[in-house]
């Protein structure tokens, strides 16, 4: 007999050996990845950024980022972090700072003090000889509030300084590397110099996390790669302005699959551009499924289903696999706080007899529909055994009817 598919986190060995806490999150070392998403809201407009915030949160981001970029959205932070305790949604806050960081952090201690991590990006904390000392001054507010920092370099904002100097060090090699190297190696040296300074101003390292984003996916693989080689501090992986739609799905999964069944990356974020009233919610979704896929955490118990063939032209598998899956989804807020594991569940829908009941038997509860001429019934298996034959008109409320079933009779109850 087919075994059911308990699918448990594989534990894949991971580069970063440095542990930083976030608030209540760990990153790094043995932690699990973590989830994180930001904002697109007006900082400056308190009820709309808590309330994406919460939105964020309850679809499961671990961390959420929102952007402080002036006196409104500095006065702001510890508000929205109040309404977020009032409605009881207690994720921890990452301030985005750019150019104008250190002051906002200095006239509005109640800002630093409500986040639970600064994200600086060393080729915006200002111009020439004003980028060392602003640069210090952040880390000097973090070391004072007992603040992580992520050190997040792009790309789009490569600090120019290092990237003079590294064109300028190519320039004299025999064999000059090409533009694309020197501007990959720039990132890296910006961010490994720019902790190294950190440490050297009074930042702990175990207070430091390293990102270095790009927008092409070979880029990232290579920058990544290096940047795990010559450091050992937690990693935020994300490929940058990843794009719309599929394709950013697409090009975010293609990058972070392979740098995260290397062992690097700590803290995921996919930057999604929202489809025009697109929940930005998907960013959290899209990350979870890279990791249950890949195997690494269990989020939501996950639908397995046949792409169907000429041997059904019925759409209705289609339709329960996808009302089933997000069943599941809309059940699990209340599943997660009831019953120890149910995130493991694995379910299958499937549209014939060809693998239909194969597959259904490796799943925990699987449903084998009928495929074009076949008998019209609809075999379930729970554990790998065939338990139920449905029929009719009814079979979707029967089926999540056997679902919540299983649910309450497999799971442990948590005791509160
Ligand atoms: S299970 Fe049946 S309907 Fe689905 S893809 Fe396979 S042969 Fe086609």
């Amino acid at each position: 007999m087919n075994a059911p598919s308990e699918r448990p986190a594989c534990a894949l060995p991971r580069h970063a050996t440095r542990q930083v806490r976030v608030g209540r999150v760990l990153i790094g070392s043995e932690a699990p990845v973590v989830v994180q998403s930001m904002t697109n809201t007006d900082t400056a407009d308190v009820l709309a950024t808590a309330m994406q915030v919460a939105e964020l949160a309850r679809a499961g981001s671990e961390l959420v980022r929102i952007t402080v970029n002036n006196d409104a959205a500095a006065r702001a932070v510890p508000h929205i972090r109040d309404r977020l305790l009032a409605l009881n949604v207690d994720v921890p806050l990452v301030g985005d700072f750019h150019y104008n960081g250190h002051r906002l952090l200095a006239d509005y201690p109640a800002c630093a003090e409500a986040l639970a991590k600064l994200r600086i990006n060393p080729g915006n904390v200002g111009a020439g000889a004003k980028r060392d000392p602003q640069f210090a001054a952040i880390v000097e507010m973090a070391c004072r509030y007992d603040k992580p920092v992520r050190i997040g370099v792009n790309w789009g904002s490569l600090d120019q300084a290092v990237l003079a100097r590294i064109m300028d060090a190519n320039g004299k090699r025999a064999v000059p590397l090409d533009a694309g190297a020197v501007m990959r190696e720039a990132l890296v040296v910006s961010a490994l110099e720019s902790a190294a300074k950190a440490e050297e101003y009074g930042l702990p390292g175990d207070r430091i996390i390293l990102s270095a984003k790009v927008s092409s996916v070979q880029d990232l693989i290579a920058v990544y790669r290096e940047l795990a080689r010559r450091s050992d501090y937690p990693l935020h992986l994300g490929l940058t302005e990843a794009g719309m739609g599929s394709k950013g799905i697409v090009a975010s999964t293609a990058a972070l699959a392979v740098l995260l069944q290397e062992g690097i990356g700590d803290t995921i974020r996919i930057s999604l551009t929202p489809e025009p009233g697109g929940s930005r919610t998907q960013e959290v979704v899209v990350a979870q499924e890279i990791l249950q896929t890949m195997g690494l955490r269990a989020f939501t118990p996950m639908v397995t289903a046949c792409p169907g063939c000429g041997r059904t032209t019925s759409t209705f598998f289609q339709e329960l696999a996808g009302g089933i899956q997000s069943y599941v989804r809309e059940q699990m807020p209340v599943w997660r706080e009831q019953y120890d594991g149910v995130e493991n569940m694995t379910l299958a829908v499937m549209g014939c007899v060809v693998n239909g009941p194969g597959e259904s038997k490796h799943a925990n509860i699987g449903i084998s529909l009928p495929g074009t001429g076949e008998t019209p019934a609809a075999p379930v298996f729970v554990d790998g055994v065939k338990t139920v034959t449905l029929r009719g008109d009814n079979i979707a409320a029967e089926f999540k009817a056997i679902v919540d079933d299983y649910v309450a009779t497999k799971y442990t109850k948590k005791t509160s």
